[in-house]
């Protein structure tokens, strides 16, 4: 059985424990490969590497730096399908997901930045007769890197790129649950010769692994996605540490549908943005608010084409949702789906495991639920489920909708489909999120800020924001 290995100091090495983890592939229910169960060893070993490799690496000019960082991007483009491929067997998702977007992602994310890196300027400030400044944008050190399972080689590449384009060295590590991608992007990263140590990749448990990283002293950054209660635990150990922080944490997104929105784009739009990847991508809006008048339209055309969405094996490219991650994460979202009709919800399609035939019985898998009938403010309604379940809440007016939207503890993203502009802004400027799409979901524009508000996150990633997190600015004032 293939064994992933960490990657320190530009080698493939085994952990220092020499323990492994069983790596399942969730379509199957079965292990197929084993992880690194590294520990606190192996992330002195890895700040070490990156420490060394520290002075040459952020002297080393932009333009050079591009050059490695592009090298990666083709490199990630030459392996589409393998990638690919290896993202479905280790996540469950679609290979066709995979391919049209997380492995395509993921070498824009490092062609991004690694030219935003050449427009990078900083800033100057004239007193007039009396001075100016002056403002250095300096990398920080040594950056740790910790991401989510949902997008693995997306989110990892997300943060791992800016990072480095900025000057700085990096521990990373990827999801225990997901560890496939990263693995291979550690082979890349060799062929495409990044120097010793830029880039370490520890594997492992983030009890171990993720809490060495956010506690090492030499360690002055954190840049980590995932869930809201793991993002508390890192800001109270980084907190006192002073480390600079970004978390990017969980949502429970509010879908706004006005009676006179495009109804066909609304409502292919929705599907998407209800189900894709499971339903286990952040930006999902698990909360489908509608205006009254089209509360009954809507409901029947959506659940007639969610009953044609087909539950299957993610290589089959007729597969609109594939395994879920993990069977853990199966037994949470059916729970969330006993807590509905608990909580007074009636399913209108969905609520049940599928079962698959032959090679894939053993897989977890969900049908894509719709639940109505169930108070704005229960739990249903206001906890995170990142699965492929969304609920249906009506509402009379614009200001009963905000209070409902802005509810919850969470504050990521919102969607509106209105035909009416002065509406929509009117909304998006009410809505407490870091993020709101007009008629569309999930149009990305890197240079865009990119984070959520309340318990969805502190700080903001993508373009300029990225750069600025992973730079530490020094004023320097000359008095003439
Ligand atoms: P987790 O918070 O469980 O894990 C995220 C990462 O942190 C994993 O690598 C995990 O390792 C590691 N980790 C776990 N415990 C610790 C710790 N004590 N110290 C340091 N690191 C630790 O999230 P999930 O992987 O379950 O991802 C799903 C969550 O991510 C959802 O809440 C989702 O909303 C959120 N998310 C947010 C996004 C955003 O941009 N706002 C984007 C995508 C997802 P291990 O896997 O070993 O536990």
């Amino acid at each position: 059985m293939q064994k992933l290995q960490n990657y320190i100091d530009g080698r493939l090495v085994e952990p220092a424990s020499k323990e492994y983890i069983d790596n399942y592939d969730p379509s199957k229910g079965e292990v197929y490969s084993l992880i690194p169960d590294s520990n606190e060893e192996d992330v002195n070993r890895a700040v070490n590497a990156a420490q060394k490799a520290f002075p040459a690496w952020s002297s080393t000019s932009v333009e050079k730096r591009c050059e490695i960082l592009m090298r990666i991007s083709s490199l990630i483009e030459q392996n589409l399908d393998k990638l690919a491929n290896a993202e479905s067997k280790d996540n469950g998702k679609p290979v066709s997901l995979a391919k049209a977007v997380d492995i395509p992602r993921a070498a824009t994310n490092f062609h991004f930045f690694a030219t935003a890196i050449l427009h990078y300027a900083s800033e100057s400030h004239s007193m007039g007769d009396l001075g100016f400044n002056y403002t250095l944008r300096e990398p920080v050190g040594v950056a740790g890197c910790i991401s989510p399972w949902n997008l693995p080689l997306y989110l990892f590449t997300w943060k791992i790129a800016p990072a480095l384009a900025a000057g700085n060295c990096v521990v990373a590590k990827p999801s225990e649950v997901t560890p496939m991608t990263a693995y291979l992007l550690s082979e890349i990263c060799i062929e495409a010769g990044l120097p010793n140590g830029v880039l370490n990749i520890v594997h492992g448990y983030g009890n171990k692994v993720g809490s060495s990283i956010t506690s090492h002293p030499d360690i002055p950054l954190i840049s980590f996605t995932g869930g809201t209660k793991t993002g508390a635990e890192i800001a109270k150990i980084a907190a006192p540490m002073f480390k600079k922080l970004s978390l990017e944490l969980g949502g429970k997104n509010p879908n706004i549908i006005f009676e006179d929105c495009d109804f066909d784009k609304m409502i292919d739009t929705t599907i998407k943005s209800s189900f894709s990847n499971q339903g286990e991508i952040c930006l999902c809006g698990s909360r489908i608010f509608l205006e009254k008048g089209i509360y009954e339209k809507f409901k029947t055309e959506f659940v007639t084409k969610t009953k044609n969405l087909v539950v299957g094996d993610p290589t089959d490219s007729k597969t609109n949702l594939g395994a879920i991650v993990s069977e853990d994460h199966m037994n949470k979202i059916l729970s969330y789906i006993k807590l509905a009709e608990e909580e007074g919800g009636t399913i209108l399609t969905g609520g049940n495991q599928v079962t698959l035939q032959g090679d894939h019985t053993n897989g977890w898998y969900i049908e894509p639920t719709i639940i109505q009938g169930l108070p704005y403010d229960c739990r249903t309604n206001t906890e995170e489920i990142f699965g492929p379940v969304v609920t249906l809440i009506p509402f009379d007016n614009e200001d009963d909708l905000l209070m409902m939207a802005n509810s919850t503890k969470y504050g990521l993203s919102a969607t509106i489909w209105t035909e009416n502009l002065s509406r929509a802004h009117r909304i998006a400027a009410r809505v407490h999120v870091g993020i709101v799409w007009i008629n569309c979901w999930l149009l990305r524009d890197l240079r865009t800020p990119f984070g959520g508000v309340k318990n969805s996150g502190v700080g903001r990633e993508g373009g300029v924001e990225a750069l600025r997190f992973f730079t530490e600015p020094k004023n320097i004032c000359l008095k003439l």
